[in-house]
C-alpha cells in the first residue's frame, strides 16, 4: 500500500492601502511615520454627531482595480457596519462592504478573484512596557493616524496549490497594483498585507479540507515559509489520525512556530447592517470612463507583448514586465536607436547588469544609461567587442558612466577584425604548451582551455573561445 500524498490548497485575502490624498470617509491626509495622532478629526475619531463622506478617489481606484482584474463592477454598492469592540476602532465598528461589494469575480493569471471590496483601516496599536514585551500589566497606546485609511480587500478563490506559487502570484498582484498606481504596495510599511487560508487534501480528490488562516504576513518569504510550515503541520495531524481545527493562526518567522490566535468557537459575530450615514455608491458611466482611461498597460499584457512582438523568452519577458522599473529601463534602451537585439539586450540587463548592481537594484539609479547598455549590446552583436571585453566595458560604465564605443577604444578592448589576427597567437600558444599541443594533435580536445587562456591573456580577452577552437582545429587539420 502506498502512502497518501497531499496537496495544499490556498486562498489569499489581501489588504491594500489605497494611495489617495485623504482618508476613506474624512478629509484627513494619509500619512506614514508622522508623529502619532496628528492626522485626526471628529470623523475618524468617531466623535458624536460627525458624519462620514465617501472618498470619490478611493472608489475610482477600486474601479481601476476591478477593471484590471476583470471583475464585474456593481452598478450600485453599499457600505455596512462591521461591529466589533477593540481599541483600534473608536466607533466600535468598521465601515466595510458586505453583500454588495464594489467588484465581483475576476481573474489574475491562473487565480480567480472572488471579490474586491472597500473599507477603512483600523488605528495602529503600539504595545509598550518596561519589559519591552507585552504583558497584562503593560500599556498599549493608540495612533489614530492610520485609522480611516482607505483599504481595498482582494479575496481570491482557493486556486493556489503551493507556497511558491502563492508568493509568485502575490508578486504579480503587487506589480499590477503598482503599475495601476493605486497603492504604494509596501509590505514592510503595511500598505500591502496578506492573510493566507490553507487546507490540504489527498491528491486526486476535489473536496476542500478544513482551512486555517495565517494572519498578516508582511514579506513574500514569510508567506512562503508560513504556508509551507502550516501545510506540514496539517499533514502531520492527518497522518497521525487527527483532524485539523478551523482556526486563525500566527506564524513567527524567527522560530517557525505557529500559534493559535482564535478558534472557530470564538469567531466574531459582526452583526453587519447597512451604514445609515452613507448613501449607496452609484457608479455612473462617467466614473467608468474615467477609470478605463486611467488604466495603463498591465504587467501580464506587457509580458505577452514582449514575447509576441520582441520574441523574448518567457522568463525574460516576465522579469521585465513584472518589475516595472526593469521593463521601463529595457524599453528605453531598446528605443534609444543603438540597434541592440531584443533578447541579448534582455540578457545583458537581466544577467550582467543586475548581477553587478544587485538583484533588487533599479538600473535607472546607476551610471549606466539605457542608451549606453544598448550601444554595448549592439557592439557585441556587431562583433566589435567580445563578450569578455564587453563585460570589462560594463564594469567601467558602472563605475564611471560614459560611452561604450569610446571605452572600447580607450581601453584597447576592440575585437580584432578577422581570424587571421589570432592565428599567430594560437600558434605561439601551441608552441608554449607542447604537451597540450600533443594531446590536441591526437584529437583530445580536453586541454583546449590552456590554449584559449593563453590567447585571451595575449589579446586582453578580445578573442573568442569558439574562434580559437576553430583555429586550433584548422591549424592541426582536424
Ligand atoms: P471565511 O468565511 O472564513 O472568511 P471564505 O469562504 O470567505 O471564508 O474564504 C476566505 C478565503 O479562504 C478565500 O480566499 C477562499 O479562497 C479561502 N478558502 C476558503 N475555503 C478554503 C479551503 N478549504 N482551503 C483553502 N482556502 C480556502
Ligand atoms: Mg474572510
Ligand atoms: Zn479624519
Amino acid at each position: 500500500m502506498s502512502a497518501i500524498e497531499y496537496e495544499t490548497v490556498i486562498g489569499l485575502e489581501i489588504h491594500v492601502q489605497l494611495a489617495t490624498v485623504t482618508k476613506m470617509f474624512c478629509g484627513c491626509p494619509l500619512s506614514f511615520g508622522d508623529p502619532p495622532n496628528t492626522h485626526t478629526c471628529p470623523v475618524c475619531l468617531a466623535l458624536p454627531g460627525s458624519l462620514p463622506v465617501t472618498n470619490a478617489e478611493a472608489i475610482h481606484y477600486g474601479l481601476m482595480m476591478g477593471m484590471a482584474l476583470g471583475s464585474e463592477l456593481a452598478p450600485r454598492s453599499i457600505f455596512h457596519r462591521k461591529n466589533y469592540f477593540y481599541p483600534d476602532s473608536p466607533k466600535a465598528y468598521q465601515i466595510s462592504q458586505y453583500d454588495e461589494p464594489l467588484c465581483l469575480g475576476g481573474r489574475l493569471g491562473d487565480v480567480r478573484i472572488h471579490r474586491v471590496h472597500l473599507e477603512e483601516d483600523a488605528a495602529k496599536l503600539v504595545h509598550v512596557g518596561a519589559s519591552g514585551r507585552l504583558h497584562a500589566s503593560d500599556a498599549s497606546i493608540v495612533d489614530f493616524n492610520r485609522g480611516g485609511t482607505p483599504l481595498a480587500e482582494i479575496v481570491t478563490e482557493p486556486d493556489l496549490r503551493d507556497a511558491t506559487a502563492a508568493a509568485d502570484w502575490l508578486r504579480m498582484l503587487r506589480s499590477t497594483l503598482r503599475v495601476l498606481g493605486v497603492s504604494d504596495v509596501n509590505m514592510e510599511e503595511g500598505s500591502l498585507r496578506c492573510d493566507a487560508n490553507i487546507s490540504i487534501r489527498p491528491v486526486g480528490t476535489t473536496e476542500l479540507g478544513t482551512k486555517t488562516e495565517l494572519k498578516n504576513m508582511n514579506s513574500f518569504r514569510y508567506i512562503e515559509r508560513g504556508i509551507r510550515a502550516e501545510a506540514a503541520r496539517q499533514e502531520a495531524i492527518l497522518r497521525g489520525g487527527g483532524t485539523v481545527e478551523q482556526e486563525t493562526l500566527h506564524f513567527d518567522p524567527r522560530t517557525e512556530a505557529i500559534t493559535s490566535l482564535r478558534s472557530k468557537e470564538d469567531a466574531h459575530d459582526y452583526r453587519y447592517f447597512p451604514e445609515p450615514d452613507l448613501t449607496p455608491v452609484a457608479i455612473s458611466q462617467a466614473m467608468l470612463d474615467r477609470a478605463q482611461a486611467a488604466l495603463p498597460e498591465l504587467p501580464l499584457a506587457r509580458a505577452e507583448r514582449f514575447e509576441r512582438d520582441l520574441g523574448l523568452s518567457d522568463e525574460a519577458a516576465r522579469l521585465l514586465a513584472f518589475r516595472t522599473e526593469l521593463g521601463d529601463y529595457y524599453e528605453a534602451a531598446l528605443s534609444s536607436g543603438a540597434g541592440a537585439e531584443p533578447q541579448p539586450l534582455a540578457n545583458w540587463l537581466g544577467n550582467e547588469l543586475l548581477s553587478r548592481l544587485g538583484a533588487d537594484a533599479d538600473p535607472a539609479d546607476s551610471k549606466v544609461t539605457p542608451a549606453a547598455l544598448a550601444q554595448l549590446v549592439a557592439l557585441v552583436g556587431a562583433k566589435r567587442v567580445t563578450q569578455g571585453g564587453a563585460r570589462q566595458v560594463l564594469d567601467k560604465l558602472i563605475s564611471d558612466g560614459g560611452d561604450p564605443a569610446r571605452i572600447v577604444e580607450a581601453e584597447g578592448l576592440g575585437a580584432h577584425g578577422g581570424s587571421e589576427d589570432h592565428a599567430p597567437i594560437v600558434e605561439a600558444a601551441r608552441a608554449a604548451n607542447p604537451d597540450v599541443a600533443e594531446k590536441l594533435r591526437g584529437g583530445d580536445m580536453k586541454p583546449i582551455g590552456v590554449i584559449v587562456g593563453y590567447v585571451m591573456k595575449q589579446t586582453k580577452g578580445r578573442a573568442d573561445g569558439g574562434e580559437i577552437t576553430r583555429l586550433v582545429r584548422a591549424q592541426l587539420g582536424l
